[in-house]
């Protein structure tokens, strides 16, 4: 047989975990709500059933509702699922049981998972799951989703379940407090129009649901049934909470086994919350997110990153490229075929390839800060400050996401329920730099700045950050679409998780592949292609030794010259980026089957041209895959004002980090540097009196807390 079966749950109580335990999958495990924004489904076949598992967008309750918590309150409503796998956290219960309810007042067959028990164990308790099964009347399962083994009981009471299926409605007592049998009756017909059950439609009515109120478009009797009850939504809150307190009452008991249980999990025992006093701490918040950052920089481009690469590159030279040409040249092929075979596509495909060590070191950091939960911190604390530029902690996730790939990042911004947050979030990630940047980055540093490579290419990605954040204040400030103005959400912490080796492995895995497979791809395909119109010109054809003009160059050379303010106004730097629009490796791998970096950046400061040349990557157009990304999310008109603001910004940037580098060049430092300073004191300046002006009073401009105008007078002497 097959079946359907839905994981519901409240955000952050481990549905995707579980989902990947059931499915086998590698699907993002986040720390906080939002991370799952498309729904995604797969199959596993037991006993020779196929269930087809879908893990849904986490949601508080079903009346609702941001846009994300719509998706997954639809699908239930739909019920379209054979089962629903009710996920809770035993930590959280109380809360959690109001969505279990909900559901089971909807009638859905529910099996429970209680997830998190690992951390019960640890604190030798131990829930008494049979009381659960009988005060909600479904089936029980407690679960560790982050350790393997748990799943497979659950999956066997899931079967059991789906084979017998039993009459669905538990009748559940609370609900004989509530007036439902008069809204019923008035409403049945209705009810059964739209495919619900009665009772169920007159306790939604009862709490006000919008979308059952708007189907169901109560008419003037009805609703006169509905106001001489008066307002209930109160009155249906209370009582299911009252009936979770009953229940919840006695569920968690001291257990004289936990010590025995406890030692299965204790080696990844992590009491770490003294570290929250550092980690959040006013002052020191900033500096130790500084430090890790720089740490995990350093690590992954100084020291390892480089060695791995050095190795890669070695291999690939002697084991590959030399016997390759040696071979060609000995069996007689034409020059344009070793050149191809050669330059195009091992030195190109393979200068990218190289830079798979320094990806996996990046998302293994990445990963260990994100499983224990460091990077909700860092959302958590800088909430305030992105709230100051109109965005949220919140934003900061999918920021951060955005410099493993623009192109998904974009997608999880759909968590947001705040719309033109929503709209500045997606707009400013292309900004973060992306893991397609870092191989451009490392092969130009590495030419014109070795000692310095892994600072440069940490102030890259600051200056991504940066850009993107300056730009979230100028939009705050002037732009009026996208000023969100004062927005109230909630985030929730969640405790310091120990990262699973599994888990991190999952991610590097996962990562890793998604790069080889993209340079044995795109990037091959790209690099033929931009090597043969780099090689070719329509009237010469291959242009090695006969001077004539390739069709690249042709092409370059008209764009090239609104460039040369730039620093690189020359046609193999152009058609590099524009290549690069496809994809943003394609940029150095373009660079390399042209003749290598120093090939393009030649002139009289050729390291400046190169950091220009960096900048204006960072910043230029991503991928056409973001803007592919942005035109779903936010419509054709907004992708293409990303895309004018972000060809503006590179090329301002761009042009500010040459002409402030070739004054300095010409021994203008001092001047130069005077110059920034004056000009960073005098926007503090401004910015301290704006706000002093906001703060003091308006009549008197003295700090006297906002006087009233009666007071005017007063103050005025
Ligand atoms: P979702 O929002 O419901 O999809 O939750 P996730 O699957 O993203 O998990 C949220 C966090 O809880 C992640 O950091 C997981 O590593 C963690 N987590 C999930 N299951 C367990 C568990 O059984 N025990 C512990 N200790 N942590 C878990
Ligand atoms: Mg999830």
């Amino acid at each position: 047989m097959n079946y359907t079966v839905s994981l519901v749950g409240n955000p952050n109580v481990g549905k995707t975990s579980l989902y990947n335990r059931i499915t086998k999958s590698c699907e993002h495990v986040g720390n906080w709500h939002g991370v799952t924004v498309e729904r995604i489904g797969k199959k596993v076949t037991i006993e020779g059933d196929t269930l087809f598992v879908t893990d849904l967008p986490g949601l508080y309750s079903l009346s609702v509702c941001s846009p994300e918590e719509g998706i997954a309150r639809d699908e239930i409503l739909k019920k379209s699922s054979d089962l629903v796998i009710n996920v809770c956290e035993v930590g959280n219960l109380s809360r959690n049981l109001y969505l279990t309810l909900q559901l089971l007042e909807l009638g859905v067959p529910v099996v429970l998972a209680v997830n998190m028990m690992d951390e019960l164990y640890k604190r030798g308790q131990k829930l008494d799951c049979a009381k659960l099964e009988k005060a909600l009347g479904v089936p029980v399962v407690p679960v560790s989703a982050k350790y393997k083994g748990d799943e497979k009981e659950l999956l066997r009471v899931c079967l059991q379940k789906l084979r017998n299926p039993v009459a669905a409605y538990v009748r559940l007592p609370y609900t004989d407090k509530l007036p439902i049998a008069r809204v019923a009756a008035a409403m049945e017909d209705k009810a059964k129009k739209a495919g619900w059950d009665a009772r169920w439609a007159a306790i939604k009515l009862l709490e006000n649901d919008s979308f059952v109120c708007e189907t169901l478009m109560p008419d003037e009797r009805e609703r006169n049934v509905l106001s001489a009850l008066g307002d209930m939504q109160a009155r249906v809150a209370q009582v299911r909470y009252e009936y979770i307190d009953t229940i919840a009452d006695g569920l968690i008991l001291p257990d004289p086994a936990a010590k025995r249980r406890k030692r299965k999990h204790s080696d990844n025992g992590f009491a770490l919350s003294g570290l929250d006093k550092i980690v959040l701490n006013k002052y020191l918040a900033f500096p130790v997110f500084l430090l890790v950052m720089a740490a995990v920089f350093f690590i992954t481009f100084g020291i390892a990153g480089n060695f791995f690469t050095w190795l890669l590159e070695l291999g690939i030279d002697k084991l590959l490229y030399a016997p390759l040409v040696g071979w060609l040249t000995k069996i007689g092929c034409p020059a344009w075929i070793i050149g191809l075979v050669g330059d195009g596509i091992v030195h190109g495909v393979g200068g990218i390839f190289v830079f798979l060590p320094q990806v996996v070191l990046l998302f293994f950091f990445l990963a260990l800060l994100e499983d224990s939960g460091y990077i909700s911190r860092v959302a958590f604390m800088t909430d305030g400050f992105f709230r100051k530029i109109g965005l949220c902690g919140r934003s900061a996730f999918t920021l951060l996401m955005g410099f493993g790939c623009s192109a998904t990042a974009v997608l999880t911004a759909r968590g947001l329920d705040d719309e033109v947050m929503r709209r500045k979030t997606v707009l400013l990630t292309p900004f973060m730099s992306c893991s397609a940047r870092l191989p451009v980055y490392a092969a130009i540093a590495s030419a014109f700045f070795a000692q310095g490579k892994p600072f440069l290419i940490f102030g890259m990605y600051v200056l991504g950050a940066a850009v993107a954040i300056g730009l979230a204040a100028l939009f705050e400030k002037c732009v009026k679409p996208l000023k969100s103005g004062k927005l109230s959400f909630i985030m929730e912490m969640p405790p310091y998780r120990f990262p699973t080796f599994e888990r991190v492995w999952q991610i590097i895995r996962h990562n890793a592949k998604v790069f080889i497979v993209r340079v044995g791809t795109v990037i091959f395909a790209l690099n033929v292609i931009v090597w043969m119109l780099a090689n070719f010109s329509l009237t010469t054809g291959y242009t090695a030794g006969n001077g004539g003009k390739s069709i690249l160059e042709t092409l370059g050379m008209l764009i090239a010259p609104v460039f040369k303010p730039l620093g690189f106004g020359n046609w193999k730097a152009v058609s590099a980026l524009l290549s690069g629009l496809v994809a943003k490796e394609a940029v150095i791998s373009s660079v390399e089957s042209m003749g290598g970096v120093s090939a393009i950046f030649t002139g009289a400061h050729p390291a400046l041209s190169a950091l220009a040349f960096m900048a204006f990557t960072l910043l230029y157009v991503p991928c056409v895959a973001t803007l592919g990304a942005i035109k779903k999310e936010l419509g054709a008109k907004w992708m293409l004002f990303g895309l004018i603001m972000q060809l503006f910004t590179a090329y301002a940037v761009s042009l500010i980090v040459y002409t402030v580098g070739l004054a300095i060049c010409a021994g203008k430092g001092i001047v130069v540097g005077v110059g920034i300073v004056a000009l960073i004191a005098l926007m503090c300046t401004v910015a301290l009196l704006r706000t002093k002006k906001k703060k003091g009073c308006a009549h008197c401009l003295r700090n006297c807390n906002g006087c009233a105008k009666t007071k005017k007078e007063e103050h005025a002497g």
